[in-house]
């Protein structure tokens, strides 16, 4: 049981039993009540039952000893504070019966108000307020609300007819009224009647008449509220762990509906969508709470009330001036005007979109309230994400939603809003797009052969594959839209149709991705680029004026001054590396040169050096490739100047070059006039059965030196020309693949005498290192060896995941999403570091490489460069730099400085 034997928190009159920081015990509503009571904020007073009072509740069944006698002196303490009794004929106290998690789950939990009214107390409450129409509308609202949230009556029958508003609506039909506030206390009183005849005969029992056991039945409601389906559906969505529980809030009522000069609503300190220093907020004169949250009536603007109750208002902004003073933070509020006389009755951080994320922590450096660094841990990535997507018009897809217009949901793999025609293959795309038509590429799975079919797609998306995918890894890399792993997609290529959950859709159908949430829908809808990301493209442009942009650029810089680690960007294309310079990308991670093989008709003198038959047939075809890719690396490392650029050699097993389909091989054969059995027993004898564990990365450098040799010698030919122009490039020659120190030795040699050759040859000294991926759980473990040899480690933990856990990162996206919705996974590793594991294979090879070579350059070029959590990971085990896809260098900025300031706390 609770370690303090503590189980209730008492609060009123100024006094407190808790505080602020005990959202754990108390849950965040409940220390917000109880910290606003201590600074002097006028809060009905209550009582708070801990969380782990719900804990032992839910673990054994039944309430701690001693809760009953807590809750019962609590009950009189309050009693004494307000003057009235509980459940006295007289002059009844009632009370508010509310839930409040540590995390708030927005209308997931129960709530019961107007607790403590039965027949005697009603007589009661109609003396106290001479007005039988408020005890009556009090009632009938107490009925309604504990019949659907302790009693279990449902409120709608299998017709979907809500029982106790088809009640009213009649009575108000027959009264020939239009609004409930019409109703007379007659009308109210029978209506009262009418409920209870409605629980008698939906359970058989007479609706309970005693306040006390009311309490203890909306107390135990409450508890259970913690399992009810939405808030287990919540929990799951946002990673709440279901042994928090819930606390319970009892406390005093106060009236908005007790007549003219009552109200009730909900407000923000600031804007939250746009983050606007503007009160903002919605208010319903003599109403209770949940009428302005149920939409029975049109709430009013909260401006509007400075007219009416102009002194509470008043009242109400320095509250909320104090509120955000002393939390140092945007505060979402509840609040209730009773007689003029203002209550506060709840009070947390605002949820914010990015947008107001980063206006406020910006304003609130300038406005002193908190420091740079409290600013910059506010920031979430997703805010900033959102900040730099094309966005959806929101009408436009509230629109959609409302016609029911969404199909389905994957993985929200590439964020942002596409929208387009749907075509199935990667040649469509491009003779679409060229036709002027904006198109979604819509594929079972993406192979790099789609690469230009996926570059002038508006989005991409796939059934099958993880956020690992191809599709989802070169999405990112190009800030495409991405939805993966839809698996109820079924595309039929054949008759370029798609069905899914019953919709059939045709080549040319219009259709919208969003890639922030997975969502598919039918139709078109509107998309604008976001104001951001053109003033950081266009530096200097007149976007560059935007107030949104002045204060993320503001952001960056902090972030900049804070962080430790370095940024890099993983890009193979020139445009790419520009976008990543103006994002301040410090260096290229990763490029990946296979990605250029299928440029324009290169792939047709790759396809000769795969099918050539000796090693004098492979230089042939490679001297073919040589300038093409000394072209483009001429053009990246120009661009990127004297910063470092990591190029990797050849990395994928040979036959992802060669077509798998026997019309393709023909078409292939036909074009290179090769014969057609030769060509198929090529690609035959290039299959593999485990092509990830196969002939790739430096395997294939060893088998046939001669692509390493040609690769370097572009590199270096490249380096050396832009030297001989004045320019400093600085490239680093990256060996994939790699697992032992001779196989990383034999591939250095070669590079390393093509460099030495070349600098002879142009005359010339460029600086530049030869270093290794550490993608192998073997490179890990050798990592001492290796770094004897290396001079920079890289991890690629995409593949170190793949080879730790066993789990092919192109397959278990269909088996991955079951082991974190049961548990058994945090959440899936391809994404975020699985720290256990691949991290302590990390840390390991940190270790003995910097212990064989002190000054060993260490970085990760992985998916998981841009993942936050993995960023922290990186930054603790002590790497010089991550690197990412160039729309997330501002993320991992971000996170790079949040994990500094985390370790300074
Ligand atoms: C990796 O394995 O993490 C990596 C960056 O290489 P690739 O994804 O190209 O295999
Ligand atoms: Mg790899």
């Amino acid at each position: 049981m609770p370690k303090n034997n503590k189980c209730v928190y008492f609060f009123g009159g100024g006094k407190a039993e808790g505080k602020a920081s005990m959202r754990d015990l108390l849950g965040g509503k409940g220390a917000g009540l109880h910290e606003m009571t201590r600074i002097g904020v006028p809060v009905p007073p209550g009582f708070t039952i801990t969380t782990d009072v719900c804990r032992y509740y839910h673990a054994r069944g039944r309430y701690p000893r001693g809760l009953e006698m807590d809750v019962s002196q609590a009950l009189k303490r309050l009693e004494k504070q307000i003057g009235k009794r509980f459940g006295d004929a007289n002059e009844p106290l009632l009370v508010s019966v509310r839930s409040g998690a540590r995390e708030s789950m927005p209308g997931m939990m129960d709530t019961v108000l107007n607790l403590g009214l039965d027949d005697q107390t009603l007589q009661g409450l109609i003396r106290q307020t001479q007005d039988p129409r408020f005890a009556y509308d009090t009632y009938r609202r107490f009925v309604h609300m504990y019949s659907d949230v302790v009693l279990g009556v449902k409120v709608r029958d299998e017709t979907q007819v809500n029982v106790f508003e088809q009640i009213i609506e009649q009575k108000k039909r027959d009264r020939g009224f239009r609004s409930d506030t019409e109703l007379t206390g007659d009308d109210l009183k029978e209506i009262v009647g009418r409920y209870k005849g409605a629980v008698k005969a939906k359970t058989g029992e007479d609706f309970p008449d005693d306040p006390v056991a009311q309490l203890w039945g909306a107390i135990g409601a409450v508890f259970r509220s913690w399992n009810n389906d939405r808030a287990v559906a919540y929990r799951e969505l946002y990673h709440i762990p279901d042994e928090w529980g819930t606390a319970v809030n009892i406390q005093a009522m106060v009236f908005g509906n007790l007549g003219k000069a009552c109200a009730t609503g909900v407000a923000f300190t600031r804007d939250p969508s746009t983050g606007e220093k503007k009160f903002y907020g919605e208010f319903l004169v003599n109403a209770q709470g949940e009428d302005v949250v149920a939409g029975v009536r049109t709430p009013r603007a909260i401006v509007e009330l400075k007219g009416l109750m102009p002194k509470p208002y008043a009242q109400l902004k320095r509250v909320c001036r104090t509120l955000e003073k002393h939390y140092g933070d945007v505060q979402d509020i509840e609040f209730t005007i009773e007689d003029n006389n203002l209550w506060m009755l709840q009070t947390r951080s605002a949820k914010r979109t990015g947008f107001a994320a980063v206006r406020v922590a910006v304003d609130m450096v300038d406005e002193k309230i908190i420091t740079k660094k409290e600013a910059l841990l506010r920031i979430e990535a997703d805010h900033l994400n959102q900040l730099l997507r094309p966005v959806f018009d929101r009408y436009d897809k509230q629109k959609a939603a409302l016609e029911q217009r969404v199909l389905i949901k994957g993985l929200p793999a590439g964020p942002g809003a596409a929208t387009g025609r749907i075509v199935f293959h990667a040649e469509n795309a491009v003779e679409w797009t060229r036709n002027g038509e904006r198109v979604i590429l819509c594929r079972i799975e993406t192979s790099p052969d789609d690469i230009r079919g996926m570059e002038v797609a508006e989005g991409i998306l796939t059934a099958r594959g993880g956020m690992t995918s191809h599709a989802a890894l070169v999405a990112r890399q190009m800030g495409k839209v991405c939805v993966a792993g839809c698996e109820a997609l079924h595309i039929d290529y054949a008759t370029r149709v798609m069905r899914v959950n019953g919709t059939t859709l045709n080549e040319g159908d219009w259709i919208s991705v969003d890639g922030s949430t997975g969502e598919v829908i039918k139709g078109e809808i509107q998309t604008r680029q976001s104001e951001v990301l053109e003033a950081i493209l266009q530096s200097n442009g007149p976007a560059c004026k935007s107030p949104l942009y002045r204060q993320y650029s503001k952001l960056m810089k902090w972030a900049d001054a804070f962080r430790r680690l370095g940024v890099r960007t993983n890009t193979d294309q020139p445009d790419q590396a520009k976008v990543a310079r103006a994002f301040g990308a410090e260096g290229i991670g990763l490029c990946r040169t296979e990605h250029m093989f299928f440029q324009g008709d290169r792939i047709q003198a790759v396809r000769e050096m795969i099918l050539a038959d000796d090693e004098v047939g492979r230089r042939k075809a490679l001297a073919k490739l040589l300038p093409m890719q000394k072209e483009d690396f001429k053009a990246i490392l120009e661009i990127m100047g004297d910063l470092p650029v990591a190029i990797r050699t050849l990395d994928p097993p040979l036959h992802e070059f060669l077509p798998s389909r026997e019309e393709e091989i023909l078409e292939l054969a036909h074009v290179m006039s090769v014969p057609l059995e030769s060509l198929r027993d090529k690609v035959k004898i290039l299959q593999e059965f485990n092509p990830m564990l196969g002939h790739r990365g430096c395997r294939l450098g060893i088998s046939y030196p001669e692509i390493t040799e040609m690769q370097a010698r572009a590199i270096f030919e490249a380096a050396c020309e832009l030297r001989q122009e004045g320019k400093r490039p600085f490239p680093e020659v990256m060996i994939p693949l790699v697992g032992s120190r001779e196989e990383f030795a034999a591939q250095k040699n070669i590079v390393q005498s093509v460099a030495e050759e070349t600098m002879k040859v142009y005359g010339v000294k460029i600086r530049f290192l030869i270093g290794t991926m550490i993608e192998l759980p073997r490179a890990c473990l050798v990592a001492d060896e290796i770094a004897q040899e290396a001079e920079f480690f890289s991890f690629g933990t995409n593949d170190l995941t793949q080879t730790c856990l066993g789990l092919s990162r192109d397959d278990a996206g269909k088996f991955l999403p079951t082991y974190v919705l049961d548990g058994l996974l945090p959440e899936d590793p391809f994404v975020s570091v699985d720290q256990e594991g691949v991290g302590t294979l990390m840390k390991i090879a940190v270790q003995k490489g910097r212990r064989a070579r002190k000054n060993l350059e260490i970085g990760i070029c992985g998916e998981h460069g841009g993942d936050p959590k993995s960023i922290h990971f990186c930054h603790r085990i002590g790497l010089d730099y991550v690197s990412c896809s160039p729309y997330r260098i501002a993320i991992a900025k971000l996170a790079a400085a949040q994990a500094s300031l985390l370790k300074l706390e």
